[in-house]
C-alpha cells in the first residue's frame, strides 16, 4: 500500500476538521465526522469480541484507593490526574471561591482520572471469587486522562480506550495475547491501514523507571501496533498488547480455579489515533474511502 507522504499542512487541515481545540493543550472536542469514524471502530471491534466475554463500560473516574493499591503512584506519578472538590458548608464555599487563589482550597476527593481502562477490572474480578477454569475475558471502555507533558497531534491529555483484558492460567494469558496480535494486524489491514508491529515500554517515571522499561522490553511483555498519524517515519501505537504476569493479580488475590496465582494481559484499543489513523490515510471525505472499508465501519 503507497501512502504520500504528509506535509505539515495536511495534518494541520485533517485536525481543523475533526476537532476542536479547547484553551487546554491536548484537549479537543470531536466534530461529527471524527465522531462517525470512531463509532465505526467502536462496532468493528466489536464484532471482533470473542465468545462469552464480559462487557463492562466504565466512567472516565475510578477509585483513588484502587489506583494506588495498583501501583500507579511508584509506575506513572507523572501522568496523574486527580479530582479535587471544594468542602465545607455554603458560608466555606462561598468565602472560597470569592479568593483569587480559590483553586488552594480544593480538596482530594476518593476519586481520581482513570489513566487506562483496565484498572478498576482486576479488583471487581477479584471480588467475584477464584476464576475459572476457562479463564475471564472482559471487554472494556473508558474516557482516559494522562497528564502528557507534549501534545502534538495524537498525544491527547484525554482520550477513548477499548480494551480486550484476559485473567487466567500463564498460558491462557499468553495465548490470548498472541492470538490478539495477530487478529489486530488482520483487522488493521482490513481498515487499510499501513501497520508495523514493535515491542514497546510504558513511560515508567525516573530512574528506577529506566531499569523498568529496560526490564519490561527484554522479557517482551509489551508490543505496540504502530500507524502513520504525524509522520510515516515515525508512526503512531494505535494499539497494545500488553502481558502483566502476576503484578495485578498479586496485589488483588487473584487466583484460578486451583489456586495458583492467576496472570493478567490486556490488548489495548486507542480509538482517537486509530479515527485520526483512517482519516491521515484515506482523507477527509468518507464517500471517497475505499469500500471495503467502508463495509467494515458501516459508514
Ligand atoms: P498504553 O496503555 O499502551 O500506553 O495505551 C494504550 C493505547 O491508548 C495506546 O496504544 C494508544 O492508542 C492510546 N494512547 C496512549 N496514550 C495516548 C495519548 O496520549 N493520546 C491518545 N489519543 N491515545 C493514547
Ligand atoms: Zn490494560
Amino acid at each position: 500500500m503507497l501512502i504520500a507522504p504528509l506535509v505539515e499542512d495536511d495534518l494541520d487541515s485533517i485536525t481543523q476538521a475533526l476537532l476542536v481545540p479547547s484553551p487546554v493543550g491536548g484537549v479537543y472536542a470531536r466534530t461529527g465526522l471524527f465522531e462517525r469514524a470512531i463509532e465505526g471502530l467502536s462496532s468493528f471491534i466489536s464484532r471482533h469480541r470473542e465468545p462469552e466475554t464480559q462487557v463492562l463500560r466504565f466512567p472516565p473516574v475510578m477509585s483513588r484507593v484502587e489506583l494506588e493499591r495498583s501501583g500507579y503512584l511508584h509506575s506513572f506519578p507523572h501522568l496523574l490526574g486527580g479530582v479535587s472538590c471544594l468542602k465545607g458548608d455554603e458560608a466555606a464555599i462561598r468565602a472560597a471561591v470569592k479568593q483569587p487563589d480559590w483553586v488552594d482550597e480544593l480538596a482530594p476527593t476518593e476519586l481520581v482520572l482513570s489513566p487506562a481502562a483496565c484498572y478498576p477490572v482486576y479488583p471487581m474480578a477479584a471480588a467475584a471469587g477464584p476464576i475459572p477454569a476457562k479463564g475471564l475475558i472482559f471487554d472494556v471502555a473508558s474516557d482516559c486522562f494522562r497528564h502528557e507533558s507534549t501534545h502534538e497531534v495524537g498525544r491527547f491529555q484525554t482520550f477513548q480506550m477499548r480494551e480486550f483484558v484476559c485473567l487466567g492460567t500463564p498460558e491462557q494469558v499468553i495465548d490470548f495475547r498472541t492470538r490478539w496480535i495477530f487478529l489486530a494486524q488482520r483487522m488493521a489491514k482490513l481498515l487499510g491501514l499501513k501497520h508495523e508491529l514493535a515491542p514497546a515500554s510504558d513511560p515508567f517515571f525516573g530512574r528506577a523507571g529506566r531499569l523498568a522499561a529496560m526490564s519490561q522490553l527484554e522479557q517482551s511483555l509489551k508490543f505496540e501496533l504502530l500507524i502513520p498519524i504525524r509522520s510515516e517515519e515515525e508512526p503512531t501505537a494505535c494499539m497494545s498488547f500488553n502481558c502483566h504476569r502476576d503484578h495485578f493479580s498479586t496485589v488483588w488475590h487473584l487466583v484460578t480455579a486451583n489456586g495458583d496465582q492467576a496472570h493478567t494481559g490486556c490488548v489495548a484499543f486507542g480509538l482517537d489515533r486509530l479515527a485520526l489513523a483512517m482519516f491521515r490515510t484515506h482523507g477527509l471525505d468518507l464517500t471517497k474511502w475505499p469500500a471495503i472499508v467502508r463495509e467494515n465501519l458501516s459508514i
